[in-house]
């Protein structure tokens, strides 16, 4: 069952393992399915994992005895079950996404590519213990109108309409993360002004998502 789709996960874990995303195993995965959702088991690495390692987890928040899960399943199935257009979750505890949360602060408006998360920053979530029901909470209400947030003290969290988009928008997250420290490292970077995101947001509806050049 699903067979396609478990082949592309163990594919996308080993992607974002080679982004260095994952160092240490510290980030998991996970894709829609009919019925409930697969996603990476608990101590997963990207020298294992293959197509059968998937947890299938369903609606209901079950699964077979003789797996476990990541322990953030939870908040994948919330997102899920939060937002329609979610067909794929990609967790992680990126470098650049670790050290801006870790200030507790949203990744705000500094180049216009934020806006391609859905707003005008990328908002960061209270912290919670890691597995929780509170932390789950968090990210789902998040990103209802987001398509990532980051976590404090934790990492970051993005949802996409397939495997491919989400696991891109984790990797531009970082990059984003990435240029701001360094920006904060001179200077306060200058913020984009709300007539500024008037005209952005007006032209990515005509050119539509994804225009990045
Ligand atoms: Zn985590």
């Amino acid at each position: 069952m699903n067979s396609s789709l478990r082949a592309d996960l163990a594919d996308g874990y080993r992607k974002i393992d080679v982004l260095r995303l994952t160092d240490l195993s510290s980030g998991n995965i996970s894709a829609r399915t009919d019925d409930g959702m697969l996603i990476s088991p608990s101590g997963a690495t990207a020298e294992q994992i293959g197509p059968k390692s998937f947890v299938f987890v369903g609606a209901d928040g079950r699964w077979d005895d003789a797996l476990t899960p990541s322990s953030e399943w939870q908040m994948h199935l919330a997102i899920y079950r939060a937002c329609d257009e979610a067909a794929a979750i990609v967790h992680t505890h990126s470098d650049s996404c670790v050290a801006l949360a870790s200030l507790r602060r949203p990744l705000p408006g500094f180049t216009y590519v934020v806006g391609f998360f859905g707003g005008t920053d990328v908002p960061c979530i209270p912290y919670s213990t890691f597995g929780s029901e509170a932390l789950a909470d968090d990210a789902a209400s998040a990103l209802r109108d987001r398509t990532a947030c980051l976590m404090a003290n934790h990492g970051m969290i993005v949802r996409g309409t397939s495997l491919t988009s989400a696991i891109d928008d984790a990797h531009r997250l970082e990059v984003l993360c990435r240029q701001y420290l360094l920006a904060m490292q001179v200077g306060d970077p200058v913020l984009l002004t709300d007539e500024e995101w008037q005209d952005f947001f007006a032209q990515k509806d005509i050119l539509g998502y994804g225009q990045l050049d």
